[in-house]
């Protein structure tokens, strides 16, 4: 891949212009500003409902309860699965031994609620800045425990990660307890809903694909097993570090594009057919006919999409896979397509479907962002909460970036779903305009 150092849209283009025209080693802006994304706590939000025994708490702020606390809604829970240990001035001031204090806190919420079987302690920033060893407190309250439940850590903090690397880091962190195995085994990684994982449950049955796990599962005694066998397929693109602790373990990475629209939900489940030894004829028979109803139920969306200009400000590493889908499936126009980080290796086969027209950049230097995006004029802007409102305010239409991770997107059955989720703001702006 290219790189261009943070130079303006048109000197860049001039340099795309120029360059080789295979996808994978197409120009890049790369930049390095200001940028505006959550952290990666906001994973918790998808996390806490995904694994159903676990628990998440955040060592952090008042600051990060609240952003918890938003990003989640306004829910109401019987028994709550993540909550924040608020450190206060004494801890930020050395006053009070800031790990006794997290473990009674531990203890007493372990006391409590029996019913926790995985317990992750969240790094945040303030727990960062009194450096807090959050891993050594894991050990130590796995000892007092007796692994029961096991307590485990990763950092969520705004310093070390992004929205959705928060995810990567909590995946990361499970890899070292799977279970070993020499089995050949399938395992898909990236959080999914439980609807989704039922759905590719029966894809993979009809395939004749056995042994299929999932990382994270729903309970935390359903850890897929891992090992020299054991091939993976990604469901998510952000999701480095478990991919490199997973190859760690001895197990491969399927190369494919990620399922999300018809078509990436083919080419997902053809490689996974492919490295499995089902042919060619009866991986068609098994996809043809719901590849055939989710490509006929993309129409109306398609209507209103189609030939729309659509500008991706970098937040979820989501945007690349978005981007080929809107684009190939629904005809919509990409200008400028901005993830936070681009794992080339991940992304080579989405790389290679995406039009040479896109323009990608990587990072953020966010004014000349706006800047690039305001003289784009773009029909929709995918973007981070922060950016949504000035831009809605300034006659944009725009996607909330962090939906296309809350919601079930991935599969035949959903890409109509995925693509409403751009239509619908569309229409209701055409709707308001008298
Ligand atoms: Fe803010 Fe850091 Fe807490 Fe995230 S972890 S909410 S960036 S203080």
């Amino acid at each position: 891949m290219n790189e261009i150092s943070d130079i303006g849209r048109s000197a860049a283009l001039a340099n795309i212009a120029c360059t080789n025209a295979v996808a994978v080693s197409r120009p890049i802006l790369k930049q390095r500003g200001q940028r505006e994304v959550f952290c990666g706590l906001t994973g918790i939000v998808w996390l806490h409902r995904r694994i159903q025994d676990a628990f998440f708490l955040v060592v952090g702020s008042r600051t990060c309860a609240h952003l918890l606390q938003s990003a989640a809604g306004v829910m109401i829970f019987a028994e709550p699965r993540f909550a924040t240990a608020i450190i206060d001035e004494r801890d930020l001031a050395g006053i009070a031994d800031a790990n006794e204090e997290l473990d009674r806190v531990v203890t007493r919420l372990i006391e409590r609620r029996p019913d926790i079987k995985l317990l992750f302690l969240v790094g945040s920033c303030p727990s960062e800045v009194i450096k807090l060893d959050l891993s050594r407190a894991a050990i130590r309250l796995n000892n007092r425990f007796a692994a029961t439940p096991r307590v485990l850590a990763y950092s969520g903090s705004g310093i070390e990660t992004t929205f959705t690397e928060g995810e990567d880091a909590c995946l990361a962190s499970l890899v070292p307890t799977l279970p070993a195995t020499d089995t050949t085994t399938l395992m898909v990684v990236g959080t999914l809903a439980e609807i989704v994982e039922d759905q590719f449950r029966r894809y993979f049955a009809a395939l004749g694909i056995e042994n299929v796990g999932f990382l994270p599962p729903r309970r935390a005694a359903d850890m897929p097993p891992v090992g020299p066998n054991t091939k993976y397929l990604l469901a998510q693109p952000f999701l480095a570090n478990t991919a490199l602790d997973l190859e760690r373990r001895g197990a491969t990475r399927i190369p494919a594009p990620f399922p999300l629209g018809v078509e990436g939900t083919t080419a997902w489940f053809e490689a996974a057919a492919r490295e499995c030894g089902i042919s060619a004829a009866k991986t068609s028979e098994v996809l043809a006919a719901p590849a055939a109803r989710a490509k006929e139920s993309l129409a109306q969306a398609r209507a209103t999409l189609a030939n729309k200009k659509i500008f991706f400000f970098p937040d979820s590493q989501l945007e690349i896979p978005m981007a080929r889908f809107l684009s190939r499936e629904l005809g919509m126009v990409l200008t400028e397509v901005g993830t936070p980080f681009l794992h080339r290796d991940h992304l080579a086969e989405e790389l290679t479907l995406l039009p040479e027209t896109a323009f990608l950049s990587e990072g953020q230097d966010v004014d000349r962002q706006l800047d690039r995006c305001r003289a784009e004029k773009p029909d929709m802007v995918v973007c981070g909460m922060g950016l949504a409102n000035p831009l809605e305010a300034e006659g944009f239409t725009t996607k909330w970036s962090i939906e296309l991770v809350f919601t079930p997107v991935q599969g035949f059955e959903q890409a109509a779903d995925l693509a409403e989720l751009f239509a619908r703001p569309l229409r209701r702006r055409a709707a308001l305009k008298v």
